[in-house]
């Protein structure tokens, strides 16, 4: 029973380490690295607390080093789905019920375990599984992540607090409810923060959650359970199964419980999912909310008036950090003819410096893209601009797939600015420039609007500023997260809550106040001090002589 209207310290972002040589973060660091090279890693499914070892069983490799063999992870069947939904809706009362204090204190204690204890270990496992950078892996696996459990108990107190007015009578009270029934959270492969904070964020307000990660973010799936279970997390509240995903997502949409899903990931399987609940939607008990981060084709603009040196930094950064597989990333630039050489050169030199091979040697700045099936996609589209009339591959354009799923930085020149790569959300290592004459810039603006289905991030390079207020109005449902004369990738907690509308998502903005509301269903309570006692009003009360005479007086 809560006594008082408790307050938790004021939270700030959680600081990105250096990993400098010689700083003592590196150094422990590559002792979790070689441990964790060193050992074989089983993922069991995570039901009601327990560790289920299916014996089913599908290998784990460094996309880096893909003959390596880091362990497997065990896969769920049709019985491991009931029971993970089971466990869900057994946990759900108690959970819900639970004062939000105690649950706010489980998260805010995971937070301080992933950037204390266990950091080393997260970003290790982000690098090794997900072939990150040191960077990459400590921005994602454990800033972003530690950042979601924190802020987001913060808005749950702002959230709590939004009360409406009563009057000398009444008391009316807002209670914000967990949905009824349980919610599946689906996760992708790219960031590990939203592997860890999809499932938590419902979970954080009374849900109880059925997540299925992704087969190739299992190994930092595991450290996040492992985080969660020390934090205290009661069992059955997150249940963590793998497998078949179409066999799973099949039986979850398929439940009268259903009351939610939280998806990031590409816009055709989110528009897949979409379909099925609604052919359910007789089966539900209530209609579910649907939340879906999706797919990404973001833009570079680039006006006369802007600093080439820093527009090609943002096209190296936002295109070629983490090899181009940000739903933020970079993958169409709008270049004024004027200063196309300039840009260029800059972009070039970068490029050029721009190392690539395993996370493990920190020299590297480009790693590997996430699986075969990705490199092959990718080296397709690399192939096609070789062959194409209207495209020029002018700086990398190799691959290698030898020892890892390795795609040099590649940028694509075309004279069409409907070109496929101009349109089409590729995820990977590509940037594709239009150059256009620097007097049809309003033009220009017109083609960063109408290219692509999606709506996700963009950003603007000028000086002038009537330029960049033309342009912020122009694109302004072009993107969810818009920069003006920065990179479109790097949101950051509490500062760029991230999402975008179009074919890019329901935008909800993962890690903010207006995503958690989503998995709350209001309660309004009106309590009477002093109820009537009987139906009459006194508009019905019978006309006397002396009412009568009150009313020709009046
Ligand atoms: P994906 O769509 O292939 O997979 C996402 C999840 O869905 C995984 O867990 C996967 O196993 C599951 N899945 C895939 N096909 C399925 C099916 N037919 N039935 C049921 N489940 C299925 O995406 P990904 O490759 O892991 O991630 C990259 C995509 O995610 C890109 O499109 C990227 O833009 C998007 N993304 C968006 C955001 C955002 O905030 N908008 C953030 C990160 C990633």
């Amino acid at each position: 029973m809560a006594t008082g209207f408790y307050k938790t310290d004021k939270t700030t972002n959680e600081p990105v380490l250096s990993y400098a040589p010689g700083s003592p973060e590196r150094k422990e660091l590559k002792k979790a690295l070689e441990t964790l090279n060193n050992q074989f890693v089983e993922v069991p499914l995570y039901i009601d607390g327990n560790e289920i070892y299916t014996g089913k069983t599908s290998e784990m490799h460094p996309p880096h080093d893909h003959q390596k063999v880091l362990g497997v992870f065990h896969q769920a069947d049709k019985e491991h789905v009931h029971q993970a939904i089971d466990a869900a809706l057994k946990a759900r009362e108690k959970w819900a019920a639970m004062p939000w204090q105690e649950r706010v204190a489980i998260f805010r204690k995971a937070a301080d375990l992933l950037s204390g204890p266990y950091r080393a270990k997260m970003n290790a496992a982000t690098m090794i599984g997900q072939s990150k950078t040191v960077f990459q892996a400590e921005i994602d696996g454990v800033a972003e992540l530690a950042d979601f459990w924190r802020f987001n108990t913060e808005y749950i107190q702002r959230i709590y607090k939004e009360q409406p007015d009563s009057t000398k009578e009444t008391w009316n009270r807002l209670e914000y409810r967990p949905l009824e029934g349980f919610i599946y959270a689906i996760t992708p492969f790219n960031f590990t923060s939203i592997a860890g904070n999809l499932p938590t964020s419902p979970a954080m307000v009374g849900n109880t959650v059925v997540w299925k990660p992704s087969r190739t973010q299992m190994y930092s799936a595991k450290v996040i359970m492992e985080i969660l279970q020390e934090a205290g997390l009661p069992d059955g509240v997150i249940n963590m199964i793998s497998g078949n995903s179409a066999m799973i997502t099949d039986i979850i949409l398929d439940h009268p419980e259903f009351a939610g899903i939280h998806f990031t990931g590409s816009t055709g399987v989110f528009n897949s999912f979409w379909e099925k609940i609604g052919k359910n939607i007789n089966k539900y008990k209530s209609y579910p909310r649907i939340v879906g981060e999706t797919g990404g084709k973001d833009f570079v603009w680039m006006h006369e008036s802007a600093d080439p040196q820093a527009v090609a930094t943002a096209l190296a950064r936002g295109a070629f950090e983490y090899q181009g597989q940000k739903c933020s990333a970079a993958s169409r630039a709008y270049i004024p003819q004027n200063k196309w050489n300039q840009v260029f050169e800059a972009l070039k030199n970068q490029v050029d410096t721009m190392k690539i091979g395993s996370p493990e040697n920190f020299e590297n700045f480009i790693t590997a893209v996430i699986d075969e099936k990705a490199f092959d996609k990718l080296a397709g589209y690399i192939d096609r601009a070789k062959a194409d009339q209207d495209t020029e591959v002018i700086i990398g354009g190799n691959y290698d797939k030898s020892k890892g799923y390795f795609i040099e930085p590649t940028v694509i020149l075309t004279s069409n600015p409907k070109y496929i790569t101009m349109e089409e959300e590729l995820f990977g290592p590509i940037l594709t420039v239009y150059v256009y004459p620097e007097k049809e810039w309003k033009e220009s603006l017109e083609l960063v609007d109408n290219t692509s289905p999606y709506g996700l991030t963009g950003a603007i390079f000028a000086k002038d500023r009537y330029i960049i207020d033309y342009a912020t109005k122009k694109l302004e449902n072009a993107a969810g997260n818009f920069y003006i004369n920065d990179k479109p990738t790097g949101a950051v907690v509490n500062q760029q809550p991230f999402g975008g509308a179009r074919g890019s998502g329901t935008n909800d903005k993962a890690g903010s106040m207006w995503n958690l509301i989503r998995w709350m269903s209001v309660r309004s309570i009106k309590e009477n001090y002093n109820p009537p006692t009987d139906y009459r009003y006194p508009f019905m009360e019978k006309e006397t002589e002396e009412s009568l005479k009150k009313e020709i007086e009046a």
